[in-house]
């Protein structure tokens, strides 16, 4: 009798501690499950793009067929919508919205490569903020960004979207914009739960040609691929995407090491992992499945738990469950991470969008922010006998070029929700800003940039004669990048390159702006040109962000989030290449080659005979209209032992006569390693702002972590030997000093 007291004592005592400890929201999500069907489970793992109140969505959603909608953009559809799913499906469970709002839903930023070459992460972030306010305003609450895909190949369209080639620069950026996106409280409704994608590699797709195969080898998967997912998950993004690539021949919706072991088990995510689009049903075309439902197998036992238009889950999923292919346990685990999701968003408490007379689209301060992020998001690569900006002495100057004025390209790719209407071109910024100041002489050449057209070419030289200077606006409409858009000729596309060469022989100063959603092979143009910036696609607010550069009213402080080939033989190429055991040494080019010269006569070391061992420009690399000096770098030990930190530090100088930003990029490398390292690697950067003589100390703490890596046995750690670091103004340049690890 006693005993069994005690026992009802004891279970008493652990039920209460477990539903003391237990989260609330896990709680209310039990009890939610425990009154679900199988069907209406299955119903919540499946997205569907919207199609307003068709009699079939009409029906779904009140059958519980749905769990979430994406692309519907009305708010007073939405509700309609939301309404349905509360009002009249069994369980009153709330819709989720989703929509890609990728660099902005009205007011566009610059894309994201763009955005990610302000290495200013308080902008950034801002931008995503920007985002947020106005596209949750039409009910959307799930953004499909940020894309922190690692792009290394110029050629791939989504190289776009990215932020670059670096996983530092990537999971700094990519945080940004988490919390841009999500805001201080998911449950506000101006909060937009993220989504980190494409989870993972898609951007070591073949040849840069979209969806294609990648072989990513597990060492570099783990060092380069997914820090800035993990970082992702670590700031608390509410959803991860599948990739369409397959890795090593498995596709990411099945595939089980990549969702289960390192998402789920390594990094204990309990987010929503959505599958891309019908990326389940394209594992048929893949060849690994040969039917949806085997592929909705596959993605349910990889733990994908929503299917975004495979309907996939929705037709198969019961089936699956009833013969025992997939377990009960299997199909609660995916609800509950999108319940919690709709959960965390309030969207039980406060499902509706409130329907706003006057949309708070394109507000001052998104377009302040919006033209900052433009002029941040600005690299100068040249700047012969300084000739920006332009001085008070030039009174004429001839704006010419494809994208001197292309509303719509200027935006970039991704953002169908964007009125280029809104959008302030070069050209009009120009005219609308500076134009009491010069005399503007406007003459397009090519009207679009694959515009072969010769006539507009002379028409345009006929302007720049009558010119002080010209502005060449060339660059990439908008579609020629983005997904399914990659180029294999990376080259100015029409008879642009004819268009710069003309203008050149004018012999008038020559000022070129590249916008363009890639880096391209500029070599050619770089030497014809006087000055040249790098501009991507910038948005809404391109147009006076490059105006005030241009004329001076803002200092460029842009850097390179990725390497500018010379020739797109050279991809991959990137900064945190391995040595080799031959590095480049005498570079002999091809037409210096003597005749008959002998095979081993050039030295025998790693270059291209054609393009030589250094691209155009590295990355981190970025011009001022000031000048900075950077001191020795000093270490704050020696030797250190391991675990603890040390400090890296220098000074800098504006040694120029205009205040400006610098952009201080904190770089090591570990010497000897069991496996061979990087001959860079970015730890760390700081965006200082210097007046004109002043001098800012700059200081990096060094840990164990920061030293570590994936050795061959899979595990990360440092290793002890000599390490050097360097803090200097880009990838290449600067003087390293170096200590030990003990
Ligand atoms: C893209 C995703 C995007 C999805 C939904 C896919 O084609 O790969 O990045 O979020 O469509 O629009």
């Amino acid at each position: 009798m006693i005993q069994k007291k005690l026992f009802i004592v004891v279970l008493a005592a652990l039920l209460l501690g477990c539903t003391q400890s237990k989260d609330p929201v896990e709680i209310k999500i039990d009890d939610l499950l425990s009154r679900m069907t199988l069907q209406e489970k299955i119903g919540q793992m499946n997205q569907l793009t919207g199609t307003g109140l068709s009699t079939d969505m009409v029906s779904q959603i009140k059958s519980g067929k749905v769990g979430s909608i994406l692309n519907e953009l009305d708010p007073i559809t939405t509700n309609k919508l939301q309404r349905l799913a509360i009002k009249e499906s069994r369980l009153g469970i709330p819709l989720i919205f989703a929509r890609d709002v990728i660099h902005g839903f009205k007011t566009i930023f610059p894309i994201p490569l763009g955005q990610a070459a302000t290495w200013n992460t308080g902008l950034v972030q801002s931008g995503a903020r920007v985002a947020a306010l106005e596209a949750t305003a039409t009910g959307i609450r799930w953004t499909f960004a940020p894309m922190i895909d690692i792009a290394r190949d110029p050629r791939w369209g989504r190289i776009a979207e990215s932020c670059g080639e670096d996983p530092y620069l990537t999971s700094q950026m990519g945080v940004a914009m988490i919390k841009g996106f999500q805001g201080d409280k998911l449950s506000d409704p101006t909060s937009m739960a993220a989504c980190a994608k494409h989870f993972a590699g898609y951007g070591a797709t073949e040849s840069g040609k979209d969806y294609n195969t990648t072989w990513i080898p597990e060492v570099q998967l783990r060092e380069v691929y997914l820090p800035p997912f993990q970082a992702a998950a670590e700031a608390g993004v509410s959803s991860f995407m599948c990739s369409f690539n397959d890795i090593n021949g498995v596709p990411s919706s099945g595939n089980e090491f990549l969702n289960r072991q390192i998402l789920r088990k390594e990094w204990n995510y309990s987010g929503l992992l959505v599958s891309d689009w019908a990326s389940i049903d394209q594992m048929i075309k893949h060849g690994v499945c040969a039917d949806l439902k085997e592929a909705s197998q596959k993605a349910i036992l990889a733990g994908v738990d929503m299917d975004m238009m495979s309907y996939a889950y929705i037709n198969h999923a019961e089936e699956l469950v009833k013969v025992d292919k997939v377990t009960i346990q299997q199909i609660d685990g995916a609800v509950r991470n999108i319940l919690r999701m709709k959960y965390k968003l309030g969207l039980f408490d406060n499902p509706y969008v409130k329907e706003p007379k006057v949309m708070p689209f394109y507000s001052k301060y998104a377009l302040r922010k919006a033209k900052q992020a433009a002029t941040e998001s600005v690299i100068l690569l040249k700047n012969d006998s300084h000739l920006l900006p332009l001085s008070d002495g030039i009174k004429t100057v001839a704006v010419i070029g494809p994208l001197s004025d292309a509303p719509a390209d200027q935006l970039g790719t991704w953002c169908f929700d964007a009125e280029p209407g809104h959008s302030i071109t070069p050209l009009t910024a120009i005219r609308n800003l500076y134009g009491p100041k010069v005399t503007v002489i406007a003459e397009k050449g090519l009207t679009y940039s694959r515009d072969m057209n010769p006539q507009g070419i002379a028409k345009a030289v006929l302007a720049a004669k009558k010119a002080d200077v010209v502005l060449l606006f060339v660059g990439e409409e908008a579609v020629l990048s983005g997904e399914a858009h990659c180029r294999a000729d990376i080259s100015l596309p029409g008879a642009q390159p004819e268009l710069v060469t003309a203008l050149k022989n004018t012999g008038k100063p020559l000022v070129m702006i590249v916008m363009a959603g890639r880096p391209l092979t500029i070599g050619k143009q770089l030497d014809e040109a006087n000055a040249v910036m790098y501009a991507f696609h910038g948005g809404t607010m391109a147009g006076p962000g490059l105006a005030d550069l241009i004329f001076g009213k803002a200092v460029p402080s842009g850097k390179l989030p990725v390497t500018l080939p010379r020739m797109v033989g050279q991809v991959p190429v990137y900064y945190a290449h391995k040595m080799t055991g031959r590095p480049a040494e005498k570079i002999v080019l091809i037409n210096n080659i003597p005749v008959g010269a002998g095979q081993t006569s050039l030295g025998n070391t790693s270059y291209h005979l054609d393009a030589g061992d250094s691209p155009l420009f590295p990355f981190g690399f970025g011009l001022s209209y000031t000048t900075f000096k950077y001191s020795e770098v000093t270490v704050s030990k020696k030797t250190v032992s391991k675990g603890n930190a040390l400090n890296v530090t220098c000074t800098i100088t504006n040694t120029g006569k205009l205040e400006g930003q610098e952009i201080a990029q904190f770089y090591i490398r570990d010497v000897v390693g069991s496996l061979a390292r990087p001959v860079r690697e970015l730890k760390g950067f700081r965006k200082i702002n210097l007046k004109a003589g002043e001098t800012k100390t700059v200081s990096f703490t060094l840990n164990d972590d920061q030293l570590a890596f994936w050795n061959a046995d899979m595990v990360k750690k440092s290793e002890p030997g000599e390490f050097q670091v360097w803090i200097a103004p880009d990838s290449q340049s600067g003087k390293s000093a170096s200590f030990f690890l003990k």
